[in-house]
C-alpha cells in the first residue's frame, strides 16, 4: 500500500559490477563497484583524471548541477511495477525508457483486479459503491464476451482503465530523475505520485549521489 494506493513497487535490478566470471575488467574499471563509482569513472574519464575516483563525495551533484548530466546515463534501473492501466498509459509516455507489459492480448482477465482509488472516498457517500458496481458490471460484460467465443484480444474494449496491470521498466539515472521530478509533482495523477515517490525513496538508498537533491 503506497500513499493510500494499493500498487507494489519493487526493485528488480541496478547497474552493477560486471560478473565475476567475465574476463577480469581494466585495472580502474575493476574498482566500478556500484552505479555511481561508474558514472564518476565516466565522468572523470573526458578530464583524464580517474586515479582521483572517490576523492570528490558531491562530485556527480556538480556535475548535474552545470548539466553536464550525460554521465549518469551510464547507469540505469529496473523496476517491477504493479499498478492501473490508467497509470502504465502514463507511464509509457516517456520514451527513453524500456518496458515489458502484461498483456491482455494473450493472458485472460478472468479475475476482477483493479485498482480503487482512495479519492473515491472521500469524494461523495456513494462514489465508491457506484465504482464498485461499475467494476462487477466491466467484469461480468467481458466474462460473457469470452464465453461466446470472443478472443480475450477484443473482448477487453469493455475493461475499465482501473483494470490492474504489471509491468517491467528501465530507465536510466537521467530519465529517472527527469520522470520523478514530473510525476512527483502535485500536478500529477495521484496514483502516479504514489508510484513515483517510492520510485524515489528507492533511488535515494541505491544511489543517494545521483538523487539526494530530489
Ligand atoms: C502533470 C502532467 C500532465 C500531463 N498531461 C498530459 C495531457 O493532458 N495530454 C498528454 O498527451 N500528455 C500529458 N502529459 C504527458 C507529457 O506531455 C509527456 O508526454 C510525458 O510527461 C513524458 O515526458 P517528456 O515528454 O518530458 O519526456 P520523456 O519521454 O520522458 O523524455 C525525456 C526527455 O527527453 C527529451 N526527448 C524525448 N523525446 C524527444 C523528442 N522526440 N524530441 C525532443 N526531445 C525529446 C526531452 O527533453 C524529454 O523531456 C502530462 C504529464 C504531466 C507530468
Amino acid at each position: 500500500m503506497t500513499d493510500g494506493y494499493d500498487v507494489e513497487v519493487k526493485l528488480l535490478a541496478v547497474t552493477g559490477p560486471p560478473p565475476a566470471t567475465e574476463s577480469p575488467p581494466e585495472e580502474d574499471a575493476n574498482r566500478l563497484a556500484s552505479p555511481e563509482e561508474l558514472i564518476e569513472y565516466a565522468g572523470r574519464l573526458c578530464w583524464d583524471s580517474t586515479a582521483k575516483l572517490g576523492t570528490t563525495p558531491d562530485r556527480i551533484q556538480k556535475w548535474i548541477e552545470m548539466g553536464h548530466e550525460s554521465v549518469i546515463e551510464h547507469a540505469s534501473a529496473t523496476f517491477y511495477i504493479r499498478a492501473s492501466r490508467t497509470l502504465t498509459h502514463e507511464l509509457v509516455r516517456h520514451r527513453t525508457a524500456s518496458y515489458s507489459q502484461r498483456s491482455q492480448r494473450y493472458v485472460k482477465e478472468t479475475k476482477p483486479s483493479y485498482i480503487t482509488p482512495p479519492e473515491l472516498d472521500a469524494a461523495a457517500p456513494d462514489a465508491l459503491a457506484v465504482f464498485e458496481s461499475a467494476m462487477q458490471h466491466a467484469w461480468s460484460f467481458y466474462q460473457q464476451l469470452l464465453d461466446l467465443g470472443v478472443k480475450p484480444e477484443i473482448a477487453r474494449y469493455v475493461l475499465p482503465n482501473a483494470c490492474e496491470s504489471q509491468i517491467v521498466m528501465t530507465m536510466n539515472f537521467r530519465e529517472l530523475r527527469h520522470f520523478i521530478k514530473l510525476r512527483t509533482s502535485k500536478r500529477a495523477l495521484p496514483e502516479m505520485r504514489a508510484v513515483a515517490g517510492r520510485i524515489r525513496e528507492i533511488m535515494k538508498v541505491q544511489a543517494p549521489k545521483s538523487f539526494e537533491d530530489m
